[in-house]
């Protein structure tokens, strides 16, 4: 009876060492796969990495060799990262996504030419109640796309189509106003900025606040930070409808003041504009103005419902001459 256990000992070993063969075999093969990223972790590779985590997306689609055995070939500390791969894309096709709305839409800028010279204009701050801008904003968009030698080999001109995409999806009209947080986008600027402002002779149809605070909102927050990073060297921003051009700057910034005296006389708008004793507190061409030093006006369109193309590609082609 003794030689019958030391038989099934025997037997079980040998298959213990059989299976582990097998196994290994198995994990060498895997590893030879280099799309099933998961099994570098179970194979011990790059500690860190998640298993669903794919790296192979961030590598160029460019014939795949296979990725080693990890172990086999631990990376020297001065290995090159794995570059990031940039697809080189026409610019003006595909929008730059500065940041999203408090619901989620996203807040695209489209870029014209690549000169250190950088211009910016800005539409729809005040949403579906003056949707013309973004339509303008649109409509510039596609003629610059035809006609990219509009811009200038020295500058770059970008374009936000739309600071309050929120605003424009719930109305086309005075519901549209303000973000999805009650707030007048143009009230949210962190210079001069009131929670609580005079009513007289501003815009008072619907309950509007100016934020918990300055650049409390994710769409102002969103653009303060990309003039910061482009500094731009002047600024639209489109309103409607009917007041004129305003210079940005409060006291008075001579910069802006010639700016918008030169777009005036190209569209045809009034400058200076019609004065009804409102007092803009927060808005955006003051702080850009006042805080940045960037020549900016806002230019509000004839009325709420046209574009006025002809007249914003002068002031386009005059704003794009302008020397600050
Ligand atoms: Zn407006």
């Amino acid at each position: 009876m003794k030689w019958m256990r030391w038989l099934w000992a025997a037997n079980l070993l040998l298959l213990l060492a059989l299976l582990l063969g097998l196994a290994r075999l198995g994990t060498r093969k895997r590893a030879l796969v280099p799309a099933a990223a998961g099994t570098r972790a179970t194979t011990g590779g790059a500690p860190g990495i998640p298993p669903s985590r794919t790296p192979t997306a961030f590598l160029p689609s460019t014939p795949r060799t296979p990725t080693p055995f990890p172990s086999q070939t631990p990376l020297p500390p001065s290995a090159t990262p794995v570059p990031v791969v940039t697809i080189p894309l026409p610019p003006a096709l595909h929008p730059i996504i500065i940041g999203r709305s408090v619901e989620g839409r996203p807040l695209e800028v489209y870029r014209f030419g690549s000169g250190a010279d950088v211009r910016l204009i800005v539409a729809g701050i005040h949403g579906g109640n003056e949707w013309n801008t973004i339509a303008l904003a649109d409509q510039l968009i596609d003629y610059l796309r035809r006609h990219p030698d509009t811009v200038p080999a020295s500058q770059t001109l970008f374009i936000l189509r739309n600071l309050n995409p929120d605003g424009e999806a719930r109305a086309h009209g005075v519901d549209g106003r303000v973000n999805a947080n009650g707030v007048d986008l143009n009230r949210n600027w962190p210079y001069r900025w009131q929670a609580e402002w005079d009513l007289d002779g501003c815009w008072q149809y619907r309950p509007v606040t100016a934020g918990t605070a300055p650049a409390s909102e994710p769409e102002t927050a969103a653009l303060i930070a990309f003039i910061q990073t482009w500094q731009p060297t002047a600024l639209i921003s489109y309103h409607s409808a009917a007041l004129g051009v305003f210079a940005g700057g409060l006291p008075d910034f001579p910069p802006s003041m010639r700016l918008a005296e030169t777009l005036a006389s190209a569209g045809g708008y009034a400058y200076p504009p019609l004065n009804t004793g409102c007092d803009y507190t927060g808005n955006l061409t003051d702080w850009a103005s006042s805080v940045m030093g960037i020549p900016a006006v806002d230019i509000e369109l004839t009325n709420h419902e046209d574009t006025d193309f002809e007249q914003n590609l002068r002031v386009l082609d005059a704003f794009l001459q302008w020397q600050p």
